[in-house]
């Protein structure tokens, strides 16, 4: 087993995401206990410019893959290419994170070369060596919708795992620091069955959810989609992304997309504001692992208050807006 770690590292408009340089980060620390170094690959139409990014955070080696092909996310191309740099790579760690991207594309990898997998993970380690060379990654991951969390150990001589947003510390940059490029051939143009036509921006141009670091969600409580915008304008002032219940979102007061939950986004950002959202499981399922939870609920019994970390008992109408005037100030000092 290689005790090398390959990141897979995602970008948009050039730039590196976030989520991946705090993946970056947490492998270069794995691979001090692996003895092993860190390689990451970038997959796009024109990912030289990214590239250069990925080196402070500690990349020792960036994997290119370009190409038309390549240009929008396709779960066909990338694992294909994907498979093409772990051969060249040979890695005994793959990770990535849990994006809708990772999501999608590191467990078809892990079929593909029949390696362990570990997806979500909240935190990662390397058990101590012993008859194992560099030691074995340990996911650590949560299970029935957070309510149990486990360690995954692996079999396979590969060893993937996926990770949640906003889990590690980025560390800071070593300015200065230099990665050797190579570029990867794929073996020409792939033909694509499926072809991704188009990506839409959301409308909000805010972090999406599953990335922010701070989420105020709004329930059944705040009535209509007009009333949103008390949510909306607190989210400017601390710059955080809107969510919603899935009752706000059955009702119409909040599209689809910005529902936290079961049946919606897995969140996990450093501060999650419940307003009026009473805490059923399945909304549970979506947030429990943010770092501090507050809720504000008019019921003093409302079961979030048993998995909140700060609880205020009042009308989210009173109480929101006062906030946000509290943090305007505090931010204005
Ligand atoms: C298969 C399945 C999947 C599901 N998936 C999801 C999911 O992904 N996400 C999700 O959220 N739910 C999901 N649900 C629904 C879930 O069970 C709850 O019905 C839903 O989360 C309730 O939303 P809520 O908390 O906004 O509404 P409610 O449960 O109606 O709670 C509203 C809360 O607001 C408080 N309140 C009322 N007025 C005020 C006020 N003025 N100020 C302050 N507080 C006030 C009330 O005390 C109450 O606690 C799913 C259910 C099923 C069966």
């Amino acid at each position: 087993m290689s005790n090398d770690i390959l990141v897979l590292a995602e970008h948009q408009d050039n730039k590196v995401k976030k989520i991946s340089l705090e993946l970056l980060s947490k492998a270069t620390g794995l691979a001090s206990q692996t003895g092993g170094s860190v390689s990451a690959v970038l997959i796009g139409s024109d990912v030289e410019g990214a590239a250069r990014q990925l080196a402070p955070y500690g990349a020792k080696k960036v994997y290119l893959v370009s190409g038309a092909s390549f240009e929008k996310y396709n779960t066909i191309a990338y694992s294909q290419a994907m498979a093409a740099v772990v051969e060249r790579a040979k890695p005994g760690i793959v990770l990535g994170t849990a994006s809708p991207m990772g999501k999608d594309l590191i467990p078809r990898l892990a079929a593909k070369l029949k390696a362990g997998f570990a997806s979500e993970c909240t935190d990662l380690r390397i058990e101590p060596a012993g008859s194992v060379p560099g030691g074995k990654l340990v996911g650590h991951r949560p299970i029935y919708s957070g309510k149990v969390f486990v360690d995954v150990v692996f079999n396979s001589a590969v060893q993937m795992a996926t990770t949640r947003a906003n889990s590690f510390p980025t560390k800071s940059p070593q300015e200065g620091a230099n990665a050797e490029l190579v570029k990867v051939d794929v073996g020409g143009e792939t033909t694509l069955r499926c072809p991704m036509k188009q990506m839409e921006k959301g409308e909000t141009g805010k972090v999406d959810l599953t990335e922010a670091e701070v989420i105020i969600s709004g329930g059944r409580a705040l009535g209509n989609t007009e009333n949103f915008k008390i949510l909306r304008e607190m989210a400017d002032v601390i710059g955080a992304t809107v969510g919603a219940s899935r009752a706000a979102v059955d009702s119409g007061y909040a599209p689809h997309d910005i529902q936290v939950g079961q049946t919606g986004k897995v969140v996990n950002p450093k501060l999650y504001i419940a307003c009026g959202i009473s805490g059923a499981i399945q909304h549970l399922a979506g947030m429990r692992t943010s770092k501090v939870i507050v809720a504000i609920n008019k019921d003093p019994e409302a079961p979030i208050f048993q998995k909140a970390d700060y609880g205020v008992v009042g009308d989210l109408f009173t109480v929101v807006p006062l906030l946000t005037q509290e943090f305007k100030k505090v931010l204005a000092e």
